[in-house]
């Protein structure tokens, strides 16, 4: 096992598990397979440590149960993507119920083995969720720097679990800046996942884990924001295949929000370096990453598996994480919905067969995004109050606006019904009370009573409760 720059090739010490190249600053990463490697026998239930071997080793192990989430074979979902095989990686299961727990068990235990008392990370939150359970089972401080826009579900994680926390910066990048110079000044352990190769090795065990469970599918779907997701579960995969326990590999799909997608964008042109987003803006906040540091390793992955990128936009995101919620019985959150959406794009335009295999990493659970859910809220009830029951509410609504006469009312209605029945629906409403009729320019024109009023505006209410 050594920790080696991926540019340059130098060799570091194994720890502490420093952030960069000494000599070109590049990003670092632990070369887990060696010779000896492929007597490695993976042992234990289908947990997180059961990979232990494969991992930077650790003395002290901290953890609160992480891994070993199901696989969810998505049957309603696939049928209605017209997909054969469609498989959610569910990692809402874990403790704190995202993916990042697996980062933090396998980062408070090196802590704990160098023997720091504080941890430090820079995060928008799973990472700080996660980190801040994590430090409390293992007794450990946890500061956490988060930028002004975090979801709020995780941010009570935080507090409860006892964190420390700083609100520093716009996005998260500056909040990673802040953290560097505080772990320099303070000494305290740095888990920022862009700024400590741990956490990657930690994800990496996403990918074992979908290979005991599935095997290796020709499509591996993970919305990108650092960009060290999808490169932690294609070092995995490719581990897999040097140790001869897999024989081949998936093509990685990488997904960015239309409004923040700087490695997309860097793909597509033909950049080797992420394209910084000079306002960037998503509800999906855990992906909300204008300068993602570990960029280059997610163009890394999706070139080399000859995967694909796609954006998809923030509507489409919260009409996949309705779908995922009511065909599955998942409630993820809006960055892991993400990878839906771009399922469904890439299906309609061709790119992923019927006959493929898919995987979806679901990274978080919803209920760590309430004020989404919140919007979602708001967009389900502008959408019943859209719907009118029937035509004699349209014909209120109509008169709510404007006094006209029959024939007028029937041509704005589309002519949906015939002109006999609005002329009928005219005279129930008015025996009602609810409209009164009176003559101008040669027609008889309707207005809408207050009554009428009243009984609209009920419907609304009502509409509202629905
Ligand atoms: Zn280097």
């Amino acid at each position: 096992m050594s920790l080696k720059c991926v540019q340059c090739g130098l060799k570091s010490p194994l720890y502490p598990p420093k952030s960069k190249c000494e000599k070109c600053g590049g990003a670092l990463e632990y070369e887990s397979i060696s010779p000896e490697s492929r007597k490695i026998k993976f042992s234990g239930k289908l947990r997180f440590w059961r990979y232990g071997s494969l991992l930077p080793p650790v003395q002290h192990i901290v953890s609160l149960g992480e891994g070993g989430t199901p696989l969810r074979k998505a049957e309603r979902l696939s049928e209605k993507l017209g997909l054969r095989e469609l498989y959610l990686k569910d990692e809402t299961r874990n403790p704190t119920n995202s993916f990042r727990d697996r980062a933090a068990a396998l980062i408070t235990s090196n802590a704990i083995d160098l023997k720091y008392g504080t941890i430090i990370c820079a995060t928008n939150g799973n990472l700080g969720a996660s980190l801040a359970a994590y430090c409390a089972k293992a007794g450990l401080i946890c500061h956490a720097i988060v930028p002004k826009l975090v979801d709020v579900g995780k941010l009570a994680q935080m507090l409860v679990y006892d964190a420390v926390i700083e609100q520093y910066g716009e996005t998260v990048d500056d909040s990673i800046h802040k953290s560097e110079a505080l772990a320099e000044e303070t000494g305290w352990y740095q888990a920022t996942a862009e700024l400590n190769p741990l956490v990657i090795e930690a994800q990496k065990t996403i990918a074992y884990e979908v290979s005991e469970q599935f095997g290796v599918p020709d499509w591996f779907i993970v919305s990108m924001g650092g960009g060290g997701t999808i490169y932690s579960i294609w070092k995995g995969f490719k581990e897999l295949k040097q140790l001869g326990i897999t024989k081949s590999l998936p093509k990685m799909i990488g997904v960015q929000p239309e409004g923040c997608a700087p490695i997309t964008k860097a793909l597509l042109e033909a950049h080797s370096q992420p394209i910084r987003s000079p306002k960037p803006f998503t509800r999906a906040l855990a992906i909300l990453v204008a300068n993602p540091l570990q960029g280059k390793l997610a163009i890394k992955a999706i070139k080399e598996s000859e995967g694909l990128t796609l954006t998809v936009s923030d509507s489409e995101i919260f009409e996949a994480e309705l779908q995922i919620a009511k065909l599955e019985g998942i409630f993820a959150e809006p960055a892991s919905s993400a990878t839906i959406a771009a399922l469904q794009k890439l299906v309609k335009n061709g790119k992923i067969s019927t006959n493929d295999s898919v995987v979806c990493l679901i990274t978080g659970s919803g209920l760590k995004a309430t004020d989404v859910l919140q919007a979602l809220t708001k967009k389900q009830k502008t959408v019943v109050l859209g719907l009118e029951i029937s035509t004699k509410e349209k014909i209120l609504r109509r008169l709510s606006r404007k006094d006209t006469y029959g024939y007028d009312l029937w041509k704005k209605l589309g002519k949906t019904v015939t002109r006999a029945a609005v002329y009928q629906h005219l005279k129930e409403l008015s025996e009602k009370g609810l409209i009164v009729g009176y003559a101008k320019n040669g027609k008889k024109f309707f207005k809408i009573t207050q009554r009428g009023k009243k009984v609209l505006h009920a419907i609304e209410n009502l509409k509202l409760l629905l």
